[in-house]
């Protein structure tokens, strides 16, 4: 499948005037079609509810344009809750989804009223020794160990993830949480990321409704909410197929109808966290090529670096390039797209084929409008971009401003020449 950018040279090159590159821009149009069809694949379940996932894309901006489709927040830390807060977001508004948790962040998340959702047996202890007593509504986070796989291959390893409890654990952290007052619950788990086929939530859905028909069966207990959590995925490479979440939500009904309504537990709520799928296709990181260096390889050397984007590096990620105003050029020449930090994974794209680039060329690197610029880091000294949202009118709003040396040398302040430092 073709991959298509959602700005033009055109924009850029009007874009550029105001804000220099590189920068990350997000395309409101898709993140609102998108964010409506989620809502419309689950409608079946009165319950549903999505509750972004705010690592993936933590910008205030993007939280209240999901909010408009009824998305909540999915916090993991005390940032993520105040950001939550500041958009908007609260009470049962947030699912706090955190592991290895402080206890400060626990007390913070009950009292702004989110809904915890404990990764650990050992938590309930931690919890009330130095938190205090639960809210009425508590969820645990099941792990089913073991090797988890898909009709297609697709699998992962969730005996090797540090999340979630054991089935014996779970089924005795509800009758605890139960003695110890709570009234309302849910589970949650999250066995497989990215996952690019429609599978992966029906198959999750069977694992989780089946455990709550036998949680039901054995605490006598009647779960209130299913958190399916994030995981799927978006095609980042051009001969991979999208999900269809109209194709998901109804594969989860089927699953709902079959597992869950003959045992009586027919009102149970779905909800779900996803961060990739909600925004990562409407997001791109816009860089100029800047240097060209023929050496045992051809490199293209852009302004920006995996500070703006490490997916690449850490992971080995694919992300597709499309050389701006050079669309429908024949990609004839194989080149390495690299950044400037001092460290050889620093490479957008390895061998890749593209159009013949000349300096002074915007290269669009798609689908980073999730875990982009929110895993961006300042070594080398080298400073986050801006994030800038393109608007259904067509005009752009800087939603973020790009970190400057001033923001970096902040924390230096205990240092006695710290003035030297100018900025
Ligand atoms: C990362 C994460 C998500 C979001 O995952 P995606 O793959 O971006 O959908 C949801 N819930 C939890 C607890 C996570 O850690």
């Amino acid at each position: 499948m073709e991959k298509n950018t959602f700005v033009t040279l055109d924009q850029i090159n009007e874009i550029v005037k105001t804000y220099p590159t590189p920068f990350h821009l997000y395309d409101e149009k898709g993140i609102r079609e998108n964010a409506r069809s989620v809502k419309e694949a689950f409608s079946w379940n009165k319950g549903f509810r999505e509750y972004f996932a705010v690592k993936a894309e933590p910008n205030p901006f993007i939280m209240k344009i999901l909010k408009e489709y009824g998305c909540g927040a999915d916090c993991s830390s005390e940032a993520e809750l105040l950001l939550s807060e500041a958009a908007g977001l609260t009470g049962s508004d947030i699912m706090f989804s955190s592991n290895d948790t402080p206890a400060e962040e626990f007390a913070l998340a009950k009292k702004m009223g989110a809904i915890i959702n404990l990764d650990d047996f050992t938590h309930i202890d931690y919890f009330e020794k130095n938190v205090g007593a639960f809210p009425e509504t508590m969820s645990c986070r099941y792990n089913p160990g073991g090797v988890y796989e898909l009709g297609n291959g697709i699998m992962d390893n969730p005996g090797d993830a540090k999340y979630g409890m054991t089935k014996d654990q779970i089924i005795e952290a509800y009758k605890i949480l139960q003695s110890k007052g709570v009234k309302h619950f849910g589970i949650h788990a999250f066995l497989v990321s990215n996952t690019v086929t429609n599978d992966y939530y029906p198959a999750l859905s069977k694992t989780l409704f089946e455990l709550c028909v036998e949680i039901k069966e054995k605490t006598g207990i009647s779960l209130e909410f299913i958190n399916l959590s994030g995981g799927v995925g978006i095609a980042y490479r051009p001969d991979q197929t999208a999900n269809d979440i109209a194709v998901i939500g109804k594969g989860v009904e089927k699953v709902y109808n079959e597992v869950l309504v003959p045992a009586g537990l027919g009102n149970i709520a779905i909800f779900t966290e996803m961060g990739r799928f909600m925004t990562g296709p409407y997001g791109c990181l816009v860089t100029k090529a800047i240097h060209e260096k023929h050496t045992y390889k051809e490199y293209i050397g852009v302004d920006a670096c995996a500070s703006n984007l490490m997916r690449p590096a850490i992971y080995k990620a694919y992300h597709h390039i499309t050389v701006a105003g050079k669309e429908n050029a024949p990609c004839d020449h194989k080149y390495d797209i690299v950044g400037s930090l001092c460290e050889n994974s620093d490479k957008f794209a390895i061998d890749r084929m593209l159009p013949k680039i000349d300096i002074g060329d915007y290269l669009i690197i798609h689908d980073t409008g999730a875990h982009g610029f929110s895993m961006g880091y300042n070594y080398n000294g080298r400073l986050r971009s801006a994030e800038l949202l393109l608007c259904e009118d067509g005009s752009v709003k800087m939603i973020r401003r790009a970190e400057t040396l001033a923001d970096y040398f902040a924390t230096y302040d205990c240092f006695d020449d710290y003035k030297k430092l100018g900025k």
